[in-house]
């Protein structure tokens, strides 16, 4: 005798209908599984709860954000730097890459920004007081000199200007911990085994330098005079719910309540 399928164990782990804010549309978000920061899809665009954070974030701080000159560092051309790309009236996407000199900028017309700049985000080329936005995506846990790439940023920005990020926090409130070091020019790796996440530009992944904390909001504003603040959101009906996906602002102008 053949059983009816069980709705419950042949649908989706979990779905809910609402509006994605990183495409835009009236979609329905769909979990394969349980660990919602990587299956909670928009069915629409395939986005992930940290792109719909982050492009939340930046409607409700940056309403203007289409006329923005913004720089978008490492671009892994999700949905979020892809709409930046084509959206933005001044966008520049930069990647680092030690093999080309920096400043260089690379045609590159499959990708939606059709040439990106090669840049060290620790040693940047771009002239002080360039752009009224930086985003990094999930950078930060990448960079050896996060104190010197928060300083750079911060200089590259206008008065008035802003850098927006996302990281995962995965320390949460124990204090950050590094995982890798550069010693005389060489990767030391600190805690073992070594952590990979994918990267744009190379098969080989990105090395996680660093498991941040809360207290990534303390340190990038030591280092970088910029006013920080971490927002942390839940928004089913936004597709907004997972671990690890705190979005970031740093103002380089004080805000009053800061
Ligand atoms: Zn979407």
């Amino acid at each position: 005798m053949s059983e009816k399928p069980n709705p419950v164990l042949s649908g989706p782990f979990f779905q809910h209908t609402g509006r994605c804010p990183a495409c835009g549309a009236e979609t329905t978000f769909v979990a394969e599984g349980p660990y919602f920061r990587n299956t909670l899809k928009c069915i629409k665009c395939k986005s992930a709860p940290r792109h719909r954070a982050l492009v939340h974030v930046l409607s409700q701080y940056f309403p203007n954000w289409h006329s923005l000159k913004v720089h978008e560092s490492s671009p892994g051309w999700d949905i979020v730097s892809q709409r930046l790309a084509q959206e933005c009236r001044d966008y520049t996407a930069s990647q680092f890459d030690p093999n080309i000199p920096f400043g260089d900028l690379i045609e590159a017309p499959t990708m939606p920004c059709k040439r990106y700049r090669c840049e060290n985000l620790e040693e940047q080329t771009f002239q002080d007081q360039s752009f009224d936005l930086v985003i990094t995506q999930d950078v930060f846990e990448h960079v050896f000199h996060p104190d010197l790439a928060i300083r750079e940023i911060a200089r590259t920005l206008k008065p008035g200007g802003a850098t927006l990020m996302t990281v995962p926090i995965v320390r949460k409130s124990k204090p950050s911990r590094r995982r890798a070091a550069l010693v005389a020019g060489k990767v030391v790796n600190l805690v073992e085994p070594p952590e990979f996440h994918g990267n744009p530009i190379s098969n080989e992944g990105a090395l996680v330098t660093i498991d941040w904390g809360f207290d990534i909001v303390g340190y990038l504003q030591h280092h970088s005079g910029l006013s920080f603040i971490m927002i942390q959101i839940d928004n089913i009906d936004l597709g907004i719910r997972a671990d690890l996906i705190e979005v970031l602002i740093g103002f380089k102008t004080p805000i009053p309540y800061l």
